[in-house]
């Protein structure tokens, strides 16, 4: 097995691009995961009753540690998943935002506010908040170790709650490295811990009943079974799982910038993104200088683990195997291979693959491929494309690149993702204030921005009677009179028919 080999107790993580063994980790069983989430339960009561100030101190200074500690945190993702180290750095970047973001925002999501309590209660002091759940379990990915999994930690710790960790078996030392940091800035309690080893570790998280809540980020096949895992405590759970997006050019779309942003979608961190662009359509009259554009810039791209390698190997070694079926199965339903081919498929690197003349029902069109690889499709106009956009179970997110703002708008809305991005790739996932999360196979529950504060937390209302009215309707002295009274009241607020 080449990066995580499972002996009794630890296992290795590996360099996927040279083979090297980078780091030797414990493999937790369930036991083990048992006592971490007991020393989270204990936790999360002191860090929430540390409050909202301190919280926030706290978490800032967990920023300044990350931040200062930037590199050494990009020299270990470089490491663990062979990305370029500069991309390594631009999403430990993005993490940080987050961080902020839900450090500087939580009190003012969540903390208690008054709430009008309409005629009927107008006696009634109402306060709704947000609650911390207790211990919250992520359960993460390797394609972005720490930017993904921020996503959710950030906001749970920011919440009021203690988080255990479960990093990828291809990424543990980035869990390890987080959790160390923020050791450092709160070394009172394990408010955050990181919990290492292969699939089972995640289970023994996902099923043990002192968990609050699960944020799991990976496959839609392994959220499934975290699901059922989860449900044995009806513990409830946001799941943030793969994609097949699409990016839509229009007859008018400014094609270089739409090629660029295209290719960054379908190639950076060699296609292993969730966001990645692995579709795209192109109006009929854009097509063909759209195609040569992103092929010509698409030929200039080059794997490798230097310092000028666009692109990094397949982090998981079993994906090789996915993106070579996806392509030959369309070079054999007819496709052409515009750029690369089944032979750019080359352990530990995929090259570029740009495919066209794709059947719709074939494996690259409907299956999340994970490679360096792309389709692009000729569509007679948005109508079209937007239809095809949405043929897949999948939601994510998607692009769509257009020069009329109002008809880029209204596909943007009608396209069944929770994302879309107009004029640019992904700029939504670097707006901390905005929520990210999908649809049908891709999940469900939002982590980012105000509804991911609130994702770990449970809404709590309160009532508080100021003074007692003269008709108490809710009690046996109640008298004829008064119930006609309300009931003329009723008439009077509701029952008047509203003209357009
Ligand atoms: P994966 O499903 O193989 O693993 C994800 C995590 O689940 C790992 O930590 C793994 O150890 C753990 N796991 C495996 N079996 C488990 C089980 N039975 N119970 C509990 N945990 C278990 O996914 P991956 O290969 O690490 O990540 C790639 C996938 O993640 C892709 O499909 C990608 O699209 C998706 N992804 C989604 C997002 C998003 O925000 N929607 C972000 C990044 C990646």
């Amino acid at each position: 097995m080449s990066v995580a080999t499972e002996s009794t107790s630890t296992f290795e993580s590996l360099n996927p691009a040279t083979g090297e063994v980078v780091a030797e980790h414990p493999v937790q069983d369930e036991k083990a995961v048992g006592e971490a989430v007991e020393r989270a339960r204990e936790a999360a009561e002191w860090w929430q009753a540390l409050g909202w100030k301190e919280r926030r101190v706290r978490l800032l200074n967990f920023k300044g540690s990350l931040t200062r500690n930037l590199n050494r945190m990009a020299e270990l993702i470089h490491e663990e998943t062979g990305k370029p180290v500069q991309d390594a750095q631009l999403e430990t970047i993005m993490a940080i935002t987050h961080l902020d973001w839900a450090a500087k925002n939580a009190q003012k999501v969540l903390g208690p506010r008054s709430v009008f309590p309409g005629m009927v209660a107008i006696n009634q002091k109402c306060v709704l908040e947000y609650q911390s759940l207790g211990v919250v379990g992520v359960i993460g990915p390797w394609n972005y170790p720490i930017f993904t999994p921020m996503g959710s930690i950030a906001y749970a710790l920011a919440a009021g709650n203690a988080v255990v960790f479960k990093p990828s078996e291809f990424t543990p030392g980035v869990g390890v490295l987080l959790a160390e940091l923020f050791a450092a800035v709160v070394p009172e309690r394990p408010v955050l811990q990181t919990v290492t080893g292969l699939g089972a570790t995640g289970g023994a998280l996902a099923s043990h009943p002192g968990i609050n809540k699960i944020a799991f980020t990976g496959s839609t096949r392994t959220a499934k079974k975290v699901m059922a895992a989860c449900a044995e405590n009806l513990t409830p759970i946001v799941a943030e799982c793969g994609g097949k997006d699409a990016c839509i050019v229009d007859a008018d779309a400014d094609l270089d910038a739409a090629a660029d942003a295209a290719l960054w979608g379908a190639m950076s961190n060699a296609g292993q993104t969730c966001i990645g662009v692995e579709r795209i359509y192109v109006v009929d009259s854009a097509y063909d200088a759209f195609l040569s554009k992103l092929t010509d810039k698409a030929k200039d791209l080059r794997p490798g683990f230097d310092r000028e390698a666009a692109y990094g190997p397949i982090t998981m070694p079993g994906q090789m195997d996915i993106i070579e079926r996806h392509i030959k199965d369309a070079l054999d339903q007819g496709a052409t291979a515009v750029v690369g081919g089944a032979e750019s498929v080359r352990k530990p690197y995929v090259e570029p693959v740009v495919l066209t003349g794709v059947p719709d029902d074939s494996s690259a069109v409907c299956e999340e491929t994970f490679g360096p690889t792309i389709t692009v499709h000729k569509v007679k106009d948005l109508e079209e494309a937007l239809e095809k956009t949405n043929k897949t179970n999948y939601g994510l997110a998607g692009t769509i690149f257009s020069g009329n703002k109002a008809r880029a708008m209204d596909v943007a809305r009608r396209m069944r993702s929770g994302m879309t991005s107009i004029n640019a790739f992904a700029a939504f996932a670097q707006v901390a204030a905005l929520p990210f999360g999908g649809v049908g196979e891709s999940g469900f529950g939002r982590i980012h921005g105000a509804d991911g504060l609130r994702e770990f937390t449970r809404p709590k209302a309160i009532t508080r009677q100021r003074f007692a009215v003269p008709m108490n309707l809710t009690s046996f002295s109640r008298t004829e009179k008064e119930m006609a009274r309300i009931l003329q009241m009723v008439n009077m607020l509701h029952a008047k028919h509203y003209k357009r």
